[in-house]
């Protein structure tokens, strides 16, 4: 009886031993099919346990970022991204609703790869929680942008030259001015020089002069260098009525040359938006040129720009929102009904070949959307145009009473 029971406990062992030994057999399969799939992927994988401490990877993520699972110490889910995108990940984990996540996965070599993430957590049927991420690698995207950028750049500065170029001879007549009453107070210093008698008075008086005639001509070339040279890029809050009245300035010799009449109505409040001052510059100079240009054949040209702060429906919040809206309106020549869709478009010009580049208002369409606004156009063709630039308003104090204070 005895022989018997241990022939059948040895029997159970063996059985277990086989069972064993074909789970473990199974496990592997399952493990180097997984292994095979993961490897035949060009994201980054990775697995964590709860406590965010790396298992499993697949061979891409060690490639692209250097590290690798054999170190003594386990890599952990901190050192893979910033502190506050660890904590952004974890509490998105927690909550179960893991938003695409945009962020620089550290690498060995020190370099951040721009990554698209995206997880989900997993607790198998023993309780085991495991948090996986799939990273899709985005810097071919970013360094795409980053040379449309720098290309953008580039277009903007060349526009901006050629602004000058078509403002030079505005220019060169404002400047004449100064340098004739220059030469003239001079002349009379050194005639009274030659004559006898005491000229002190009439000196210092015609010295006076010419300094502040120099003056006038220094602060004229200084505006002209001022748009010539490279744009910053970083942005800050901008108020748009200095910049309006810093553009008509500048241009109000080619105003005055044409014999436009301008309408200036603009806020009595600060109309402050977050922008780069000289690509808000470039959109008020190009719709005011355009303006100009468009008034060349008109008996009484005027040109009215006006500025104010309205409430708009936001699209990416849909909550109505205050923005600084400021419009450019000319009694010239119009645009055709068919034309005014086309006129944003990259090289669409009306105008002779050799004048116009058709690259004016896609560059301000660009920048204006660039600082979430965005810009109309309405038109009588023959009785003149009104473009308006919607910018959201920088608000220093964001509280909602005060959001929609002023706004009409
Ligand atoms: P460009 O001035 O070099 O032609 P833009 O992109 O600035 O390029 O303008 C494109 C076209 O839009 C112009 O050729 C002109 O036909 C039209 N346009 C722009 N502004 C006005 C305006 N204020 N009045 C009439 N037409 C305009």
């Amino acid at each position: 009886m005895h022989d018997q029971a241990i022939k059948i406990l040895e029997k159970q062992r063996q059985d277990l031993v086989v069972r064993v030994l074909k789970k473990h057999e199974e496990m592997e399969a399952t493990r180097s099919f997984t292994e095979r799939i993961l490897a035949g992927i060009s994201e980054l994988f990775l697995l964590m346990d709860q406590e965010f401490k790396v298992i499993q990877t697949n061979r891409e993520f060690l490639q692209r970022t250097g590290f690798s699972l054999d170190a003594g110490r386990r890599l952990t889910l901190d050192d893979l991204v910033r502190q506050d995108t660890a904590d952004a990940i974890r509490q998105a984990f927690a909550k179960g609703e893991f938003a695409e996540f945009e962020a620089q996965l550290a690498t060995v070599a020190g370099q951040g790869l721009p990554v698209k993430m995206r997880g989900s957590t997993h607790v198998n049927p023993n309780g085991l929680v495991l948090h996986m991420l799939i990273c899709s690698d985005c810097s071919e995207f970013y360094d795409l942008m980053t040379q449309m950028q720098e290309g953008q750049k580039q277009l903007i500065h060349s526009s901006r030259l050629a602004s000058l170029g078509e403002m030079a001879a505005g220019v060169g007549h404002e400047l004449t001015q100064p340098l004739n009453a220059i030469l003239l107070f001079a002349r009379n210093c050194l005639k009274a020089l030659e004559t006898p008698g005491d000229h002190a008075e009439m000196l210092r008086e015609n010295l006076s002069i010419i300094i502040d005639r120099v003056n006038k001509a220094s602060s004229i070339i200084a505006t002209m260098r001022s748009f010539g040279t490279k744009a910053e890029e970083e942005q800050a809050p901008v108020e748009l009525n200095a910049i309006i009245r810093k553009i008509l300035s500048f241009l109000e010799s080619q105003l005055r040359l044409s014999e436009i009449v301008l309408d200036l109505r603009l806020a009595d409040q600060p109309c402050e938006v977050l922008g780069v001052e000289v690509r808000l510059e470039q959109v008020f100079l190009n719709l005011v040129q355009n303006a100009i240009q468009a008034m060349g054949r008109v008996d009484t040209p005027r040109l009215t720009v006006t500025s104010r702060i309205v409430l708009c429906l936001n699209l990416t919040t849909m909550l109505k929102e205050p923005y600084v809206l400021v419009t450019v309106a000319d009694n010239g020549e119009g645009i055709a009904e068919e034309l005014q869709k086309k006129i944003f478009d990259p090289f669409f010009t009306t105008r002779e070949v050799g004048t116009g580049m058709g690259l004016g208002l896609s560059i301000v369409d660009r920048i204006v959307r660039g600082f979430a606004g965005y810009i109309e156009v309405e038109s009588a063709p023959g009785h003149g145009s009104y473009f308006s630039v919607y910018i959201p308003q920088y608000v220093r104090d964001a509280s909602p009473n005060l959001r929609r204070s002023g706004a009409t």
